[in-house]
């Protein structure tokens, strides 16, 4: 495995943004956890939500006083071809465990949880990549470790082979985190604790931009900031829809000639199909020029999603599944008119018409954007509330709190 270097961050510079309350409660329950040692183990340290989530939550959990680290697993890109086959089969799709799948995905931990040195308090293993370590570890020499199980997409509804061969795994955890209870499939016998995640608001990608420095910005890489703007940031991945958003932007674009449409697109380490994806993308919009696909390899950063999540004049998740899609929250944040489809966590994050609009088809999407480019002002307003209700549930001060106390149940042997 290799260590993830998180620099420091400071829970006291969250203290203006978030409900004072928090912070108390935050206080309190670090404290019975003074020097405890944590440590988180995922898959990559680039992409995704999860990524995204560790860089900041891990060292606000050491500023709170405990001993906090990030570990990547290290592993061959065929096992990431299995492994997105597992993510995909956990959300539905149909995907058959042979021989060759178990021995690789096995081999694979076995050789990772080897390389486990220390002795941790809590260990949180994220998502199905890195799940069957629990199985692998030394926990003779571990004894009192708390391993949780974190599973950030929806598995409600898997492929049954799948999903029979990576129960016994699952219920050797102490417990598992779903993002909601609903995720997990009926009768895992595993204590569960219902922990959505959070965004970071000052980091690069959510800290306030003025508007003239978000347009400086996109102006760089090609669109005009005096025409509207419709954007969709996610992997290229079929369960975020690019296509179906191609099909939005083209029916806005009837009402609206002057529209341009960006879709950003990270390239994760351990999203194999997200190359083969981007093309499929690249050739659906034909070399249309107010089209911008964009990646971190057009070295799209943090702060250039910022500029052009803060610039865009309707934000878009036009997810057909999803866990919990950060992008919203990061959309509602920079207070810009949402829209999501109506699955996975997005209704948690957008009350339809009071804080922005879900919808469950691209006619839908489109006619609510022509909404958004109508009348603005009004679109505002609830962009706003939305910014309100992400401040009060989805800022990181509220996830380290939500953990916190799971870690302190678990001590206290209450779960
Ligand atoms: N992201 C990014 N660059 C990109 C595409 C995505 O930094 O080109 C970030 C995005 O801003 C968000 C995260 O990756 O913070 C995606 O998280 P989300 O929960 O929306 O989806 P996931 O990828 O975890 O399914």
């Amino acid at each position: 495995m290799r260590e993830v270097n998180v620099g420091h961050k400071y829970i006291a510079d969250y203290q203006s943004i978030v409900p004072k309350d928090l912070m108390e409660e935050i206080r309190e329950l670090a404290e019975p956890l003074r020097g405890k040692r944590v440590l988180h183990v995922n898959a990559t340290a680039f992409g995704g939500g999860v990524a995204e989530i560790l860089y900041t939550l891990v060292p606000l959990m050491t500023d709170v006083g405990l001993e906090a680290e990030w570990q990547v697993i290290t592993a061959p890109p065929e096992f990431f071809n299995v492994t997105k086959g597992f993510h995909n089969g956990l959300q539905g799709h149909e995907f058959a465990v042979t021989q060759e799948v178990r021995e690789l995905y096995e081999s694979v931990l076995r050789s990772n949880a080897e390389t486990l040195s220390h002795h941790y308090d809590f260990l949180l293993i994220h998502d199905p990549q890195p799940l069957a370590m629990r199985r692998f570890a030394d926990v003779s020499a571990d004894g009192d470790a708390h391993w949780v199980w974190r599973c950030h997409i929806d598995t409600s509804t898997p492929d049954q082979g799948l999903y029979d061969y990576l129960v016994p795994f699952i219920e050797q955890y102490d417990a598992a985190i779903y993002t909601m209870r609903g995720y997990a499939p009926a009768g895992l016998r595993v204590p569960i604790a219902e922990i959505a995640p959070c965004i970071d608001p000052l980091a690069p990608k959510n800290m306030a931009l003025s508007p003239a420095d978000a347009a400086y910005i996109v102006r760089q890489f090609g669109i005009d900031p005096d025409r509207p703007l419709l954007l969709q940031v996610s992997r290229f991945d079929p369960w975020k829809d690019p296509l179906g958003v191609v099909d939005v932007y083209r029916t806005v674009k009837a009402s609206y000639p002057e529209v341009q449409l960006g879709l950003i697109g990270s390239m994760a380490s351990d999203d194999p199909e997200g190359w083969e994806y981007l093309e499929k993308v690249i050739d659906y919009v034909g070399g249309d020029g107010d089209v911008f696909v964009l990646s971190n390899l057009d070295n799209v950063g943090s702060v250039e999603i910022n500029a052009f999540q803060s610039h865009a004049a309707v934000i878009m998740q036009k997810s057909t599944r999803e866990g919990f899609g950060l992008t919203v929250s990061e959309g509602l944040w920079k207070a810009r008119p949402t829209i999501g489809g109506a699955v996975g966590g997005i209704p948690l994050q957008i009350q339809d018409g009071e804080t922005g609009y879900l919808v469950h088809s691209a006619a839908e999407c489109a006619a609510r954007c022509i909404e958004v480019l109508d009348d603005p002002e009004s679109a505002k307003v609830m962009a706003l509330r939305g910014k309100e209700h992400v401040r009060r549930n989805f800022l990181t001060p509220r996830l380290l709190r939500d953990d916190l106390k799971l870690f302190n149940d678990l001590f206290e042997g209450k779960m």
